[in-house]
């Protein structure tokens, strides 16, 4: 249901006939908003109205590279932690009992169908890392930091993409579940909350592995003040 700050905003587009902000677009804006109807779409998608989404074949060589790190680095204090922040969110994760899903459910949900379907924290961990490389590799890639954080986020729940019955042509089909604004923003702050310095810092060790080759070994604490201690939970 719109609000009535909605109404008045849609009433006063059409007044004035507003046009999309992305420049060169030249298209209506969608309801209320500040873009067009396929510019909003991408922003809700990507996190950015002109964000392009990024393939799989441009995180292959940061994955490799993330993958020796994790592995030369098992025992470090703080990549252990990071990795126990992934265990633990994938642990405390409930599924939602039958029938419709709350939107703070939904999360937790996705999580705990990845749990079942075995997916470890280090995976996760790999995927963030990935992503991580990436952005100190090649900042411009990403639009913006919610751009960079909607990936980050849909890379780890695609790990375990959730499914859902549907029903094409008559026929029973699997379709994937939408990974809506609302929980890629939520597990991004959770991660970002906890991680952030250690991705920054952690990321840019291996784009140096990326440059330098696979001879380092990261021996000084990644970042002092990540904490390993702290209990997180995906649900609030
Ligand atoms: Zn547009």
């Amino acid at each position: 249901m719109k609000s009535q700050s909605m109404e008045r905003s849609i009433q006063r587009n059409r007044a004035i006939s507003r046009i999309c902000e992305v420049a060169g677009c030249g298209k209506s804006v969608h309801q209320f908003g500040a873009y067009c109807f396929s510019h909003h779409k991408r922003r809700m998608f990507y996190g950015h109205a002109e964000a392009t989404p990024l393939l799989r074949g441009e995180l292959r060589p940061y994955r490799k590279a993330v993958d020796e790190f994790l592995s030369a680095n098992a025992d470090h204090p703080a990549v252990t932690a990071a990795r126990e922040f992934f265990e633990i969110l994938l642990e405390t994760s409930q599924t939602a009992g039958a029938g419709r899903i709350k939107s703070s459910q939904k999360l937790g949900h996705h999580l705990a169908f990845a749990k079942r379907e075995g997916v470890q924290g280090v995976q996760l961990l790999a995927e963030a890392l990935t992503v991580a490389a990436l952005a100190e590799f090649q900042p411009h890639r990403f639009s913006n930091d919610q751009h960079r954080h909607f990936v980050l986020a849909r890379r780890i729940l695609q790990v375990a993409p959730l499914c859902r019955r549907g029903v094409r042509d008559g026929k029973p089909v699997y379709v994937y579940v939408a990974l809506g604004p609302t929980i890629l923003r939520e597990l991004s702050n959770l991660i970002h909350g906890r991680m952030a310095q250690f991705l920054t810092v952690a990321g840019q060790e291996v784009v140096k592995r990326l440059r330098l080759g696979p001879a380092i070994q990261v021996s000084e604490p990644i970042h002092s003040k990540f904490s390993p201690k702290q209990q997180v939970s995906p649900t609030p």
